[in-house]
């Protein structure tokens, strides 16, 4: 090297990628736009996989899923302002359901921003981020984008997970280092979740408690099914010989089909146990807050807790024997304590519970054969329990209200973290993202089912999933409306009630608009030939599947959280 040889450069943009790749990020999923358009086209040169949506909102929820499924964080990448705030949406409700992820958006130029005068999509994003995420970082100086996006991976991951605001603004990709310089510049983040191993003592106050038990009942989360224990968890089910409940996420973490499950048994089960083994669930509203009729007389419970975040004991109620610490190290902590002299818990208990599921699942059987038109919920998803059986390493997908609640219990799983649905807030929207990274994240079949109204919140995501040629086969549960599709203007005026579409709308036709495969199915019959071939083919394809639309009850299954007017309806 000469000494007047100019030194090799690099800059903002290459330092962002050189460190998401440093540390085995390679996919972000975004929408491209000013500042970041040509950071998203470096990216895809430099070897990472860039997926373009076409709304923020659902590349957002894309990462969240990505990092749920792989305890990596998931990138989204937005533009300023508008497109931030989309973000932000999926920001929240990663955080929300404890997934991993880092929001990455351009922002305008401070000096401005601060002063308020007036920038193109002038926002300050960094302020309204922060209370909506686990933590929220802004980078202004080139040489501190490898300490930045270090700290974003280990905030997403370490602990609790959750989301991850990114701010860098629109000057920083252009700003220039030596590229030697800019290389021992970028951080290798070490153990970025750290094992938390549980303190002996709580294990002994756990197992004590549990060994005690005479109706003994362990519910796994969504926390337990990020983990990736499955073997272990499967084993201190199966040596203790204790039931379990699957919160939604958390089933196919054992087949539903076990012998020990009680998902067939949730409310027997809830009222009667006497401990319980919280595993990565919260005691939130859908566990009815751990108290109330749900769960049976008032102080007839134990709770013994596992979760990582120390904070959540005691939230709701309680917690008679909390266990601080990672999934993975207290699961083996428990077995290891388990040994060889456990008594399972009484067969009376067992026995019982045996009994609830199998009368229940006689009960539903005979509901969910029949080839009528028009279908109903139970005679579809009778169609579609039958093809998850037969591909249990299928990906489901599942939003919709009582799309979502019927699914949820016809449609067993046999697998860990095939199933991604609504969530800790019940959203509705993150259906066509949760395809995308289902699809690009495990490279396997993905099937999702979707209520009508659900759908429509991120159904133009349909081009995505053909532009990518993505083997994502949506079935869209179509009974005219929201709830139902009978509802009528009171008023007899002429716009038509507020929870009802379009009757008969063709969703099939807009999967064929981009080059997919479009169905419209008005039998059990019909709509098993479609899923089966579009399974086995890979291609794009939406299922328009005519369901009665006097189906469906209003909210699904929490209809109890509507608030009642005293003036009688009209
Ligand atoms: P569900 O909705 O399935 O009941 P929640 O989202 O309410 O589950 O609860 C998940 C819980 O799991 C959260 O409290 C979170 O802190 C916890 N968690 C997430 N990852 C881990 C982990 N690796 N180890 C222990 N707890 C975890
Ligand atoms: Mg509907």
């Amino acid at each position: 090297e000469g000494a007047d040889a100019a030194p090799m450069l690099t800059d903002g943009f290459h330092l962002v990628i050189d460190a998401l790749k440093l540390n085995g990020i390679n996919t972000i999923y975004g929408v491209p736009g000013i500042p970041i358009t040509d950071l998203g086209r470096m990216a895809q040169a430099e070897g990472m996989r860039v997926l373009s949506f076409r709304h923020e909102q659902h590349a957002g929820n894309a990462a969240a899923i990505a990092g749920y499924l792989t305890k990596k964080p998931g990138i989204c990448l937005t533009v300023s302002a508008p497109g931030f705030l989309n973000g932000l949406t999926a920001l929240a409700n990663a955080t929300t359901n404890c997934f991993p992820m880092i929001l990455i958006s351009g922002s305008s130029e401070r000096e401005i921003v601060d002063l308020q005068q007036g920038d193109y999509e002038e926002m300050d994003q960094l302020a309204i981020a922060k209370p909506l995420c686990k933590a929220a970082f802004r980078v202004l100086h080139a040489e501190d984008i490898g300490i930045g996006v270090a700290r974003a991976i280990r905030a997403a991951v370490s602990g609790r997970p959750g989301g991850v605001y990114l701010d860098l603004p629109a000057k920083l990709f252009g700003q220039v280092l030596e590229a030697e310089a800019g290389e021992k510049s970028l951080v290798k983040v070490i153990d970025p979740a750290p094992a938390q191993i549980p303190a002996p003592d709580a294990v002994t106050r756990a197992l004590d408690l549990l060994k005690g038990a005479k109706r003994p009942l362990i519910v796994l989360g969504k926390g337990a099914a990020y983990a990736q224990a499955d073997a272990d968890i499967r084993a201190l089910v199966e040596t203790s010989g204790i039931p379990y409940l699957p919160m939604s996420m958390a089933k196919g973490l054992l087949p539903d089909d076990h012998p020990l499950s009680a998902g067939a048994a949730r409310s027997l089960v809830l009222k009667e146990a006497d401990v319980v083994l919280l595993m990565g669930a919260r005691l939130n509203w859908l566990l009815s807050h751990g108290k109330g009729k749900t769960w049976g007389a008032p102080g007839s419970k134990k709770f013994i807790q596992v979760d990582i975040e120390p904070r959540e004991m005691d939230s709701n109620v309680e917690i008679a024997a909390p266990l601080v610490g990672d999934i993975g190290s207290v699961t083996k902590a428990l077995l290891d304590g388990i040994g060889s002299d456990w008594t399972p818990p009484p067969a009376e208990w067992t026995s019982a519970i045996r009994e609830k599921v199998d009368a229940n699942i006689a009960k539903m059987a005979p509901k969910l054969v029949g080839n009528s038109v028009p279908m109903n919920f139970h005679t579809a998803l009778g169609a579609l329990k039958a093809i998850i059986k037969a591909r249990p390493d299928a990906m489901l997908v599942n939003e919709g209200a009582n799309t979502l609640d019927f699914a949820r219990s016809i449609i067993d799983m046999y697998e860990p973290r095939k199933r991604l649905d609504v969530g800790t807030w019940g959203i509705m929207g993150i259906g066509m993202g949760a395809a995308v990274a289902a699809a690009v994240e495990t490279g396997k079949p993905v099937l999702a089912v979707e209520g009508d109204s659900a759908f429509g919140f991120s159904g133009m995501e349909v081009e995505t999933i053909c532009r990518y040629n993505l083997p994502v086969c949506v079935v869209v549960f179509n009974n005219n409306g929201i709830y139902r599709g009978t509802d009528v203007n009171p008023t007899g005026g002429a716009d038509v009630a507020p929870t009802v579409f379009v009757k008969d709308s063709r969703y099939d036709k807009m999967m064929e608009a981009f080059g997919g495969v479009g169905v419209y199915a008005t039998n059990p019959d019909e709509l098993t030939r479609a899923v089966n071939e579009a399974m086995d083919s890979g291609r794009p394809t939406l299922i328009n599947a005519v369901i009665d639309e006097r189906a469906g009850t209003e909210s699904g299954r929490i209809g109890n959280l509507n608030p009642q007017s005293v003036v009688k309806k009209k």
